[in-house]
Formats: structure tokens, C-alpha cells, sequence
């Protein structure tokens, strides 16, 4: 059979190792497709072993100088990173969008929540000082230092191809570990840009490095005994074994995986700005967020007018291609889970829940070939049906309905997922109880996506993480560095002797 025009004039993509491209030497691959068009639009190899322990030697071999270079020196470098980012994030939305099929305008935001990390970063000299207490003892102080780990991977999901990866590496490198990224096989091309900026900022040759590819290329640094640390982001199932293997193996791991964030909405909620907040935060990015709102606990009277409200924005949604004028949503990242949500709005009405809108029949014209999938909205779903259990990852909404906010903390809290959460309410009373009550890692009042700033730390609960450590923030500074504590004496005449016993230093 032929192919089409497309897929013949299509390049191979390099891997990024010691500062340069490197052609891997596997002959497996995959493609590369724009999900509005469903062309493909480039080739990926997918590494083997033997490309994996190029990437994590070159790795090592950085890591002596990059290492006792001063923090000062690794935050200068972080700073000419930032400003290229911040010049290039035109360009870097549209690799986002092209790969990934979000808006530019949604793909630009997520290039600047990246940049506030490497902001973070850039403070690395003051995040890893020290504490140092004199006269611990007669004579003696103590201090404590962090040091760095060594050669660090991280394996990212297709969902932000530039952000995930920013969460993980700017701190890393900050901290003076090396790298190894393996981003998502589906949308490669923005980590090898950053690879060049990087280098074009000043980062020593080796210090970065990209690789490519599926299970085989993770499986090869989850077994690497060079690999001191693994970030990974991706689904709870995958994000389980990457806890799991590499755990085995005697690494740090933070693993972060999928969510089912639940909105609380109370009767003395603003419905208006309620199901105006909801709209972005269920069907921005089509639904393919991590803290994306897959379903609406209404309480009490509030469910019949917010139901209203959200079905008349929702069906007003502008759906076509991510570089599209003035569009709202994008297509899904493949046609394969294009149809699998679909399946779940088919599963949906089989199990009994009311569909009030149906994105099932959509149709962008011109675009017959794009993976589209337009809004739709569920209400009286109940707890037990696949579409409330299953992360579903598009565009579907689901409304439940319970009388009180008792109930829906209660809900939540016995979800498998933690991610993110958010209440919405004008009681000061009502949002200082769910605050305390929720067993989530993120929450939001009145706030739907509550993503946290990058100088604190972004992170889930229960499912959606394995490992102590959440990304970014004082935990990432904590993960990616040990702690060594130093007690120490300088004898001299008067010198008391140390004896046998359990020493006690005063
Ligand atoms: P995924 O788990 O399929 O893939 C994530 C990474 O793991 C990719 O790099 C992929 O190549 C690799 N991978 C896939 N299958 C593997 C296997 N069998 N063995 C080893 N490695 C494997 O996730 P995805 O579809 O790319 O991303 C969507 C998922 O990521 C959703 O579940 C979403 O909730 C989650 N996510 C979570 C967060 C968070 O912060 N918790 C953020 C973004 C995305």
C-alpha cells in the first residue's frame, strides 16, 4: 500500500545526548501525528537499552562539574534559560498545539506556569543553605547541608509537553543533578527545543539529555543502576509500576498519576461564576488536564439552575483546530481515545445518567480527519456508574447530586483519586470545613483548577501519587537533593576525653 505524502517526507527525530543531536540506534519507531489534521507530521524512535545508557553515561560524566559548580552559576544559567523561553514561547505554543491539538492560547499559558519553575529555580543559592547551630556541645557545632543525587529522569505525559517537564528539570539541574528526560513518544518536539535553548543558555554539554520512546526506553532507566531519581507523570496504572520497579531498584521515585477532581457547588454559590469557572475547567484542553473538573457535586437547590447554566455555555463552545481563531477547545490527542471517550458518553446513557448534551455528533468541517469530540454534559450520575469511576480524560462533565456538603465530602473522600478538588460557596464557614475536612492535595475555594504556584509544591493524594515528595516547590528542592548533617570539634588542650559511652555533648 502507499503511503500517503505526508508520512513519506517525514523525519526521524535525534535524541539530545552531550549537548548534541545523536541518532538512536534503535529501529524501532513512532509517529507523530497533528491531531486537528491526523496527518503525521514527524517519526520518533523509540530507545533501546543501549541508547538509554549512552544518555544516562553522558549523564554521569557531567555530573562531577556540574556539581561543584557554585548554585549562583547554575541559577545564571536558569536565568538565560527563562528569558529564552519567555522569547520563544510563541514558537513553543505552537509545538504544543501542533503535536498536542490544544489552543495557542491555552498551550501559552502552560508555557508560562513552566517559566514561574525555572523562576523558582533561579533561587536555588537560598533554597539550599544550610542550618548551622554553634555550641551544640561544649565545643562543638553542627550544621546540615543538602547535596545533590546525581543523574535524575523524568518520564512526562503528552498532556503538557513543555510544563510537566518544567516541573521536574529546572529544579533538578538548579540543585546540580544531571538529566535524563523520556517525554511523552506522542509530542517529543518540545522537550528537544528546550534541550536547545539550554544549551544555548549556557548549560555545559551532558547535563541535559533526551531520549525517546515507550516501555521499552522507561523500563531501561528504571533498571539503570545509574539513575539515582525518578519524576514521573502519567496515569495511576503506569505510575504505579514506575513506583513499584524503580522503588525495587533502590531509587527515590515520585510518581504522579491520574485524577477525577470533583467541584462542590452550595446553594449559596454565584451559578453565574460557578458554570463560568466550570466550563474552562472541564473542557479547557478538552477535558485532557490532570486537574481538569470531571465532575460537579451539586448540593442541595443548587443542582436544576447550575445544570441550566452549564448546559447552554457549554453547548455555545467553540471546537475546532487549536490554532483556529478565538477557539475554546481543541481536538483530542488521537482517534483511538477520541472514540474511547465517546464509548464512555455510549456507557453513560446505557447506565441510566441523564445526557443533556451530547458532543458525540460534532463535525468541524475541513477538519474530517482531526480527532474531534465536542462538549458534553451528564447530570444525576450516580457513584456506582463507569463514567463517575473511570478517569475518562475528554470532554464529558458529570453532575451528582447530594443533599448536603457532608455528603460531599464524604463522596470525595472516598474516591480512589486525590488530585484536586474545589468548593464553591460565599460561607467563610462552608470553605474552612471542606479545607479541613477534604482528603485531596489540592483544593481550590472559588478557585476550579487549583494548580499551585511554582514556589509551593504541586502534588495528589492516594492514586494520584506514589512516593513522599510532591513536584516543584520545597519539596522538589527535597527530592532531588540529601540531607547530610555535620557535628563538628576542633580539639585542642583542654579537650575533654570521648570515652565509651553514648556520647552527650554537654
Ligand atoms: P501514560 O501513563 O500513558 O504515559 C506517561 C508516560 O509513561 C509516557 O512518557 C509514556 O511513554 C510512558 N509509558 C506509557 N506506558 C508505559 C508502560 N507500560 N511502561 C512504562 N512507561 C510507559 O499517560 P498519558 O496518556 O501520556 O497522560 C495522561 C495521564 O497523565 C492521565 O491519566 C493524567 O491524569 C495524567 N497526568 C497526571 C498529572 C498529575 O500531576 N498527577 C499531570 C498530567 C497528566
Amino acid at each position: 500500500m502507499n503511503k500517503p505524502v505526508e508520512m513519506q517526507n517525514v523525519q526521524t527525530m535525534p535524541l539530545w545526548i552531550g549537548g548534541k543531536h545523536k541518532q538512536a540506534t534503535s529501529t524501532r519507531a513512532g509517529e507523530i501525528t497533528n491531531p486537528a489534521t491526523g496527518r503525521v507530521i514527524g517519526r520518533v524512535p523509540f530507545c533501546n537499552a543501549a541508547d538509554i545508557d549512552a544518555a544516562v553515561q553522558s549523564a554521569q560524566r557531567a555530573f562531577p562539574a556540574w556539581r561543584d559548580s557554585p548554585p549562583l552559576r547554575r541559577a545564571r544559567v536558569l536565568m538565560r534559560f527563562r528569558e529564552l523561553l519567555d522569547q520563544n514561547k510563541d514558537q513553543l505554543a505552537a509545538l504544543i498545539t501542533a503535536e498536542h491539538g490544544k489552543t495557542l492560547a491555552d498551550a501559552g499559558g502552560s508555557v508560562q506556569r513552566g517559566i514561574e519553575v525555572v523562576e523558582f529555580a533561579m533561587g536555588i543559592p537560598h533554597l539550599v543553605k544550610g542550618e548551622h547551630s554553634e555550641e551544640v556541645g561544649t565545643g562543638v557545632d553542627t550544621h546540615s547541608l543538602r547535596q545533590p543525587l546525581g543523574v535524575c529522569a523524568g518520564i512526562t505525559p503528552f498532556n503538557f509537553p513543555i510544563m510537566v517537564p518544567l516541573w521536574m528539570f529546572p529544579v533538578a539541574l538548579a540543585c546540580g543533578n544531571t538529566f535524563v528526560l523520556k517525554p511523552s513518544e506522542k509530542v517529543p518536539s518540545a522537550s528537544m527545543r528546550m534541550a536547545e535553548l539550554l544549551k544555548q543558555a549556557g548549560l555545559p554539554d551532558g547535563v541535559f539529555n533526551v531520549v525517546h520512546g515507550d516501555k521499552e526506553a522507561v523500563d531501561a532507566l528504571l533498571n539503570h543502576p545509574g539513575v539515582k531519581a525518578i519524576s514521573f507523570v502519567g496515569s495511576t496504572p503506569i505510575a504505579k509500576y514506575i513506583y513499584e520497579t524503580a522503588s525495587k531498584s533502590g531509587k527515590r521515585v515520585q510518581a504522579l498519576g491520574g485524577a477525577k477532581n470533583h467541584a462542590v457547588v452550595l446553594p449559596d454559590a454565584d451559578t453565574e461564576f460557578a458554570a463560568d469557572a466550570l466550563m474552562g475547567a472541564a473542557y479547557g484542553s478538552a477535558g485532557e488536564r490532570c486537574m481538569s473538573i470531571s465532575a460537579v457535586v451539586a448540593v442541595g437547590s443548587s443542582a436544576d439552575p447550575l445544570v441550566a447554566k452549564l448546559k447552554e455555555k457549554a453547548s455555545k463552545l467553540k471546537i475546532g483546530p487549536g490554532d483556529g481563531k478565538d477557539m475554546d477547545m481543541g481536538p483530542l490527542i488521537t482517534r483511538a481515545h477520541r472514540d474511547k471517550v465517546a464509548g464512555y458518553v455510549d456507557k453513560g446513557v446505557a447506565e441510566g445518567a441523564k445526557l443533556v448534551l451530547d458532543g458525540r455528533g460534532l463535525k468541524v468541517t475541513e477538519y474530517q480527519d482531526g480527532n474531534f469530540l465536542g462538549a458534553s454534559l451528564f447530570d444525576h450520575v450516580k457513584t456506582d456508574m463507569t463514567i463517575y469511576k473511570d478517569e475518562i480524560f475528554g470532554p464529558v462533565l458529570c453532575v451528582l447530586r447530594v443533599d448536603t456538603l457532608d455528603d460531599a465530602i464524604r463522596m470525595i473522600n472516598a474516591n480512589p483519586y486525590a488530585n484536586g478538588t474545589a468548593v464553591f460557596t460565599r460561607s467563610g464557614g462552608a470553605a474552612r470545613k471542606f479545607e479541613r475536612e477534604i482528603e485531596v492535595g489540592m483544593v481550590g475555594i472559588n478557585v476550579p483548577i487549583p494548580v499551585p504556584i511554582a514556589f509551593f509544591s504541586f502534588g495528589g493524594w492516594r492514586n494520584s501519587l506514589f512516593g513522599d515528595q510532591h513536584v516543584h516547590g520545597m519539596e522538589g528542592v527535597r527530592f532531588y537533593t540529601r540531607g547530610k548533617v555535620v557535628t563538628s570539634r576542633w580539639p585542642d588542650a583542654n579537650a575533654l576525653p570521648t570515652g565509651l559511652n553514648m556520647p552527650t555533648l554537654g
